[in-house]
């Protein structure tokens, strides 16, 4: 039998966040970001599932664009980074993949690749991210180079924000000022918005959106919860209890014992840990549910199971279902449990857990 640890991929949830992206920003195409294995979930899945609602898909880089390609997917496939060595840019003109080019020495490659036909690019000005992108004073000189080489006019300028997630204080009208100052003289299309700018900042819409973390069901906005903004997780972590004990007064559980009974307790096994991706560093009191009812994790995440206090349940026996994340609770309420955000959480699933597509 098969370890009783799995995630659900829920793409009807998939498909209701990709639609909310279309209802929040309706003139603007949408570009999903499916990198990282489309944040957990698994790109050929996410892709598959997303395709005919979307219109591009991003990635990180060429392997994952050459995934997407592979899968048989025929939209535009836009990798973020650029290329990463110069013989990558014949292979993005041979799949067709749209490369976006953020730095001199990758616009030196495009140059020196004797290519037979324009490629599709982006082009990316960095507007107070300070992480790539070229600075709004040498963009036009980067442009002029850019547009022997680039199919026209389907060139895009692009940028990202650094702090869209915050309510206020967040630099984003001054990256937006930045932008438009030299994209406004060209007649190029742009994108600038990822899922925190696609929910709060409808001038950032433009052309193209640039959607990752909502597509998948978490909130991308510190100060909302995924309920409110109307997203549904698209994956549920599930695991069994496979194991259930009464501990006394005083008796310590888990690595170095750091949660102790103070009252007669009972503590539930669950078969699923850090190396199933369950954050180590979640304290004392991150909420599990099981059978339905909410309960605080005892002691220590091992590698292969956490302990969950279930004194308040003692209807719960081996076999119970345990949710870690998805529904109830969020990602996001065990990310900021763990000190972390849901997006490495979702990133960082490993391998090893069963992806179950339904
Ligand atoms: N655009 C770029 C350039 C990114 O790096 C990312 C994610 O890191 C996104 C868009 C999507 O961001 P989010 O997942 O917050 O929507």
């Amino acid at each position: 039998m098969a370890r009783p640890t799995l995630a659900r991929i829920l793409t009807g949830n998939l498909r209701h966040n990709a639609r909310r992206v279309r209802e929040e920003a309706p003139r603007s195409r949408i570009m999903a970001c499916v990198k990282a294995d489309a944040y957990g979930h698994g790109i050929t899945t996410a892709s598959e599932a997303l395709n005919d609602i979307v219109d591009g898909f991003a990635v990180a880089c060429i392997s994952e664009a050459l995934a997407l390609r592979d899968a048989g997917i025929k939209k535009p496939v836009l990798m973020l980074e650029g290329p990463q060595s110069p013989d990558e840019v014949p292979e993005a003109a041979h799949k067709d993949l749209t490369l976006c080019v953020n730095e001199w020495h990758q616009l030196e490659w495009l140059e020196k690749a004797g290519l037979s036909a324009p490629l599709a690019c982006w082009l990316k000005i960095d507007t107070g991210m300070h992480r790539l992108g070229f600075s709004p004073q040498r963009t036009a000189e980067a442009l002029q180079r850019l547009e022997r080489k680039a199919k026209n006019p389907e060139l895009v300028l692009c940028t990202h924000f650094s702090s869209a997630d915050l309510p206020k204080d967040n630099g984003v009208e001054a990256q937006v000022r930045a932008f438009d100052e030299v994209a406004a003289t060209t007649a190029y299309a742009h994108s600038l918005a990822n899922s925190a700018a696609i929910l709060t900042i409808p001038e950032s819409h433009r052309h193209w959106v640039r959607p990752g973390y909502m597509l998948y069901g978490g909130s991308p906005l510190a100060d909302a919860a995924a309920a409110t903004l109307n997203l549904k997780p698209a994956m549920e972590f599930v695991a069994e209890v496979i194991s259930v004990r009464d501990v006394s007064v005083g008796e310590r559980v888990g690595y170095r014992g750091r949660w102790e009974a103070r009252r007669p307790s009972r503590i539930a096994t669950v078969a699923a840990g850090y190396g199933d991706g369950y954050p180590r560093h979640a304290p004392d009191g991150t909420p599990v549910f099981i059978n339905g009812k909410v309960a605080p994790l005892a002691g220590r995440v091992s590698m292969d199971m956490i302990t969950v206090d279930v004194t308040e349940h003692p209807d719960i026996a081996v076999g119970a279902k345990a949710v870690l994340w998805g529904g109830e609770p969020t990602v996001d309420e065990v990310a900021t449990a763990a000190d972390t955000i849901g997006y490495e959480i979702l990133a960082g699933m490993p391998k090893r857990v069963p992806r179950v597509v339904e």
